[in-house]
């Protein structure tokens, strides 16, 4: 009676035997394990409970519920999450160095800035310092110089003589392919161009000529041209928010031509632009935006910094403590020329800055992708690298995007733009391990992303200690910088 029984344990036993090695495979090895974390699913603007992440090689390699990832995975290092809130990394789509060859190490000391506030990468829009900036890039994705990942465009296309340094000037099409060929050669991640020489016409080139070249481009769209134009020409994202207003015009071609022509100045151009703004051709407009792909930086918060510089005191900022002595000075040419501005050109400075951030909604209504960015740097007073950002979603809150909207603006519409959403903007396994820890849901209040406790930046944890160490190390840089210019 017994045998048969103890035959199947036998068979039993043999089985365990044979199964236990499969039961006890070894874990996979990560880097990094992340345990209890609340995931924030940006795309679907909703939150994961109780996953865990595993991170290894600067990659994620595997996310899911706690005790599965926990079972399957070890690492030599283990952060408790305690359910906080997980982000992607945030991007600053519109930053800038600059100010001339005597302010590059105060420059390069606000790179930390940008990982301190969970900002992964910055996207350089052009300035006077294009060759070291380029360099940083190099540096940093080398691991040889501490920054977030840094994009940019390297020395911008202007035209002959422009008013802004490092560019690459051009008076005619050979000068624009020349050009062209440059940053090709100099392997630059998109291409800027502005137009405070460069003839129209040269700027359409310039943008269908980069299109052809397999680069985007985005820049200041010249006065004589409608918005049409440049999108049409291939134009990948307008930087600033009142650029887009101009196609909300129905005279938009009749003031460009009469801007062309020399009938009118820039200050009248932008007076027929706002006065005869209509809802129903601008939303028409921004939905063949959409249709095109095209997106848009609003760089909102600078230029409400700059319409308000006359009645909002920033002589006290905290964040002055960040800014070098050299940098500071560069404000000022914008606070001077606030300074000469007539009661009723301050009046009208500050009514309009209110109307253009009333497009901001229309645009996401028509669908537009909107590119979160600062316009920090150097010449943009009172921008602060790093909590400019912060500052740039709660106004996108404020002018009535929902916080998933805005985060979705600062994690997925960068990576978007640039073609790389396959490696960012997700917390998912084959993303770069750009990763921040937030006590508090940015899903529910925009605000959360200052709660910050943990950046992840390629894989490197920086905790809340860290962070705290790397912003008293820019102040005391600054603080040396200051007491040196005081003697
Ligand atoms: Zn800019």
């Amino acid at each position: 009676m017994l045998k048969p029984l103890r035959r199947a344990l036998a068979a039993l036993s043999a089985l365990t035997v044979l199964t236990a090695p499969a039961l006890a495979a070894p874990r996979q090895q990560g880097d990094v394990l992340i345990r209890h974390a609340t995931i924030v699913d940006v795309e679907k603007a909703r939150t994961v409970p109780d996953q865990a992440i595993v991170t290894r090689g600067g990659a994620i390699v595997a996310v899911g519920p706690d005790k599965a990832i926990a079972r399957d995975w070890a690492a030599p290092r283990t952060l408790e999450a305690a359910h906080r809130f997980v982000i992607p990394g945030l991007w600053d789509m519109h930053v800038h160095f600059g100010g001339g060859p005597d302010l590059i190490a105060e420059n390069k000391a606000l790179l930390p800035l940008y990982v301190a506030h969970g900002i992964t990468t910055i996207r350089d829009c052009a300035g006077d310092l294009p060759y070291d900036v380029l360099a940083w890039r190099d540096e940093i994705a080398r691991g040889s110089l501490f920054g977030p990942n840094l994009l940019t465009s390297g020395p911008k296309i202007e035209g002959l003589k422009p008013i802004w340094k490092g560019t690459l000037e051009a008076g005619s099409k050979a000068d624009v392919d020349a050009a062209l060929a440059r940053l090709q050669g100099l392997k630059v991640d998109f291409v800027k161009i502005t137009d405070s020489t460069l003839d129209p016409q040269l700027f359409l080139y310039a943008v269908a000529r980069a299109k052809a070249l397999g680069l985007r481009s985005s820049g200041h769209i010249p006065m004589a041209l409608t918005v049409r134009q440049a999108v049409d020409a291939g134009l990948s994202s307008i930087e600033h928010l009142d650029y887009a207003r101009h196609p909300g015009s129905p005279d938009e071609a009749a003031i460009a031509a009469d801007f062309a022509a020399g009938r009118i100045n820039r200050a009248e151009a932008n007076r027929r632009l706002a006065t005869s703004f209509d809802h129903a051709t601008a939303m028409a407009a921004y939905r063949r935006f959409a249709a095109d792909g095209l997106a848009v930086t609003p760089t909102l918060n600078g230029s409400r910094i700059i319409a308000h510089l006359d009645d909002e005191d920033h002589s006290h900022d905290a964040y002055l403590a960040y800014i070098g002595p050299k940098l500071r000075k560069t404000y000022d040419w914008r606070i001077e020329r606030a300074a000469k501005a007539t009661p009723a050109e301050i009046a009208a400075r500050h009514a309009d800055i209110e109307r253009v951030g009333a497009i901001l909604p229309m645009l996401v209504e028509a669908g537009v992708p909107i590119m979160a960015g600062t316009d920090a740097g150097f010449l943009n007073s009172f921008n602060y690298p790093g909590i400019g950002l912060h500052d740039e979603l709660d106004l996108f809150v404020a002018k009535g995007l929902t916080p998933a909207q805005a985060l979705t603006a600062a994690t997925r519409a960068g990576p978007a733009w640039f073609g790389k959403l396959d490696r960012y903007g997700a917390i998912a396994p084959g993303k770069v391990a750009d990763i921040v820890l937030l006590t508090a849901n940015p899903l529910t209040d925009i605000h959360a992303t200052r709660a910050i406790d943990t950046v992840i930046l390629r894989g490197r944890v920086h905790d809340r200690a860290a962070l705290d160490a790397m912003l008293a190390e820019a102040r005391a840089k600054v603080a040396a910088w200051n007491a040196e210019t005081a003697q």
